[in-house]
């Protein structure tokens, strides 16, 4: 029994069960999806939630200018570039057999400064905002202050009291790990069996203290969870529920709006924007999701991209189990080369806060990941890990469906042609050359015997 029903059961109320099981690629568009401003109720933040974390970014921005001079250029702002995407549109639209409609960009998260994935977003504002309310607690700040004072022997006494913690598949770890160890707080980090091994090391390196298990990313959390609980001057990142972790995130749409202004793309009804997101426990393609409804509401189409071997977030909405339910639940095995996404058992929070407000949900063989990872590479040179090409299949998923989404949406085909479709590069810049090379000597090995 899974759940109170049989598989077969299961096959019958829910039948993309059947392919999840069989670890077929599957495409599953939201019934439940309502209209953003009925549905944003259910998320309990607001925009003036966003603006806020927005608004800490900026004060720190002076200190991380200092404390990482590679941010010097952008003052301390951790951002992205949109980069157009045309040449491999055409490539995948030719292979498919398909007509090019709309415009593939890609937001490239690889790109990201300090820990090179989206987790530079929602895993570095968490701490900087911890340190935040501290140093103001105990008077090492004053509002109003110019931060850049943090990057000092005194504040890093200060912090150095203080520890935090938490459970990665690694890139998560990275980025708490570093902007902790920089800050000047004791670190540690605990690391499911999936985590590289160079992930590690560049940590060790930063003299962040890493925990090793030979379980997956659950496990690690919970670990992590726990000896933080013993321990009242540690926090812990809790990527399963924290608000703030999904507010950093967030921050990123109101800045992809100002890059979409400044490269003359239009995001209205007659000018769909589609968002394609690579998605682990959900956390990062949640908080981001959330702050581009907030700002294009029913303009924007959010898909969430997850590996056939670990779809658990499309699991957890599909069945309305969220976070009761486990890939293993039903047999599916969580391995994948997707480190990032190696994720059995989906957030809760975003699960049921997101579920009225995300179009849909598929799911990518490990083979197409490292095929299409050298495909983008050998056009147009982005190097990107497997992770993160999630999200280029997706416009084809929705341009080919056959459910009747867009038909229900009234994504006509002039509509369609009008479409801007943003595949969110969520990591790649760190991966160290050798292990990047093994990457793309694998797709290119799958290419030639497509
Ligand atoms: C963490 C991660 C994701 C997904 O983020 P979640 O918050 O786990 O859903 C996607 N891509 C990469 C490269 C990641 O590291």
């Amino acid at each position: 029994m899974i759940h109170d029903k049989t598989l077969d059961q299961w096959q019958h109320s829910h039948p993309l069960i059947a392919d999840l099981v069989r670890l077929q690629p599957t495409t599953w568009f939201n019934p439940g999806l309502a209209p953003t401003a009925q549905a944003l109720g259910d998320v309990p933040l607001t925009l003036a939630d966003v603006d806020d974390a927005s608004a800490r970014l900026e004060r720190f921005a002076s200190y991380i200018a200092s404390a990482f001079p590679q941010t010097a250029v952008s003052k301390g702002i951790i951002e992205s570039p949109l980069l157009p995407l045309a040449q491999v549109q055409a490539a995948l639209c030719a292979e498919a057999q398909v007509p090019v409609q709309g415009a593939l960009w890609l937001k490239a998260d690889n790109l990201l400064p300090i820990s090179g994935s989206i987790k530079a977003r929602g895993g570095i504002y968490e701490v900087l905002k911890h340190a935040e309310d501290l140093a103001l607690a105990a008077g090492i700040l004053q509002p109003g202050d110019d931060y850049a004072s943090l990057d000092s022997d005194r504040a890093r006494a200060f912090f150095g009291q203080y520890s935090v913690a938490v459970g990665s598949t690694g890139n998560l770890g990275l980025s708490i790990g570093i902007m902790s160890a920089r800050l000047g707080f004791k670190a540690s980090v605990h690391m499911s069996a999936d985590a590289r091994q160079w992930k590690k090391d560049r940590l060790r390196s930063c003299g962040v203290e890493v925990i090793e298990y030979a379980s997956d990313y659950s496990v690690a959390v919970e670990q992590g969870r726990q000896q933080a609980e013993a321990d009242p001057r540690c926090h812990f990142v809790d990527d399963e529920n924290s608000i703030n972790l999904f507010l950093g995130y967030a921050v990123a749409a109101r800045r992809l709006q100002r890059q979409l202004e400044a490269a003359g793309i239009r995001v209205d009804a007659e000018h769909p924007l589609f968002v394609y997101l690579p998605c682990g426990v959900g956390g990062g393609p949640g908080g981001v999701a959330f702050g581009l409804k907030q700002i294009f509401a029913d303009a924007v189409h959010c898909v969430f991209a997850e590996p056939t071997h670990s779809p658990c977030m499309l699991l957890g909405v599909y069945t309305g189990l969220h976070e009761q339910v486990s890939v293993y639940d039903f047999g599916i095995d969580n391995r994948t080369a997707a480190d990032g996404l190696a994720v059995g058992r989906p957030s809760g929070f975003v699960g049921r806060s997101m579920q009225r407000l995300i179009d849909g949900y598929y799911t990518v063989p490990d083979e197409q990941l490292y095929r299409q990872l050298a495909q983008l590479e050998a056009i147009e040179g982005h190097r990107l890990e497997p992770s993160a090409l999630a999200g280029l299949p997706g416009f084809l998923r929705v341009t080919g469906e056959r459910q009747g989404y867009r038909q229900r949406l009234g994504l006509s085909a002039q509509r369609l042609a009008n479409a801007t479709h943003l595949v969110w590069g969520t990591g790649g810049s760190m991966v160290p050359d050798d292990e990047m090379q093994a990457y793309l000597a694998q797709g290119r090995t799958l290419l030639a015997g497509h």
